[in-house]
């Protein structure tokens, strides 16, 4: 099963890619955990990607799109993946599309995870991240076993650079402008899914598997 994730930075993307992918046995990509590892390595595309992500802008199509065209090649891809934070753009979604196309696959769901803008600016600002295993919590709504500490490898948890809220807000803007056209994109090729974001973390999976089917 070929997934993708879309809505808007802090929406759940994350939070219920990694669920799915556990669940359905398949890989979780997600662009913005790979150009993370990037910058804490030191390599050069961490380097360009940084100056983008610092800013709030998109890291430009031509060093993401290769990037994921190889990553769904892998032999771990074989049986689906699911991509959280990528396509974030039309040129991208289309790059995606060719590439499938001729090897006789396609995307069988967007999920789009829906939650206005109100909700985002306070979800992002208590957001925590590990930048050891991309794992993702909130200080009020997921909170880890032992405050600051990722559960799951015993990295201490930070604040996002890029989830201060003057960045979360050009984000957004960026969201509405360049991303949330694939919304259409996605309901014209008839695998578009729509989720409400809002309810808690359970819930919104419940109503993803509904769709995903069991
Ligand atoms: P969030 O989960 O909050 O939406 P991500 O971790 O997906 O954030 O992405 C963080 C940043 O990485 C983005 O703001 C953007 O700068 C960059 N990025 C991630 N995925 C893409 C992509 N597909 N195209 C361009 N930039 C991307
Ligand atoms: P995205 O990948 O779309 O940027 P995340 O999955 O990282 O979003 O979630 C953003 C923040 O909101 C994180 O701190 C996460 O723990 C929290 N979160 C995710 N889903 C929910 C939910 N249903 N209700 C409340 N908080 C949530
Ligand atoms: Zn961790």
């Amino acid at each position: 099963m070929k997934i993708i994730m879309l809505g808007a930075p802090g929406a759940g993307k994350g939070t219920q890619a990694k669920r799915i992918a556990d669940k359905y046995e398949i890989p979780h990509i997600s662009t913005g955990d790979i150009f993370r590892a990037n910058i804490k390595n030191g390599t050069e595309l961490g380097k360009k990607a940084k100056e983008y992500m610092d800013q709030g802008l998109l890291v430009p199509d031509e060093l993401t799109v290769n990037l994921v065209i190889d990553r769904v090649s892998n032999d771990d891809c074989k049986n689906g993946y699911v991509l959280d934070g990528f396509p974030r753009t039309i040129p991208q979604a289309e790059a995606l599309d060719n590439a499938l196309t001729a090897r006789g696959e396609k995307i069988d769901f967007a999920v789009n995870v829906e939650v206005p803008d109100e909700n985002i600016i306070n979800r992002m600002s208590g957001r925590r991240a590990c930048l050891t295993c991309g794992a993702t919590y909130h200080t009020e709504f997921i909170k880890p076993r032992v405050e600051g500490i990722c559960d799951n490898c015993g990295s201490t948890l930070v604040l996002r650079d890029d989830d201060k809220p003057e960045t979360v807000k050009k984000r957004l803007d960026v969201y509405h402008d360049q991303t949330q056209p694939l919304i259409d994109y996605y309901s014209g090729k008839n695998v578009l899914a729509e989720v409400d974001g809002t309810k808690i973390m359970d819930d919104v999976f419940a109503d993803i598997v509904k769709v995903l089917g069991a």
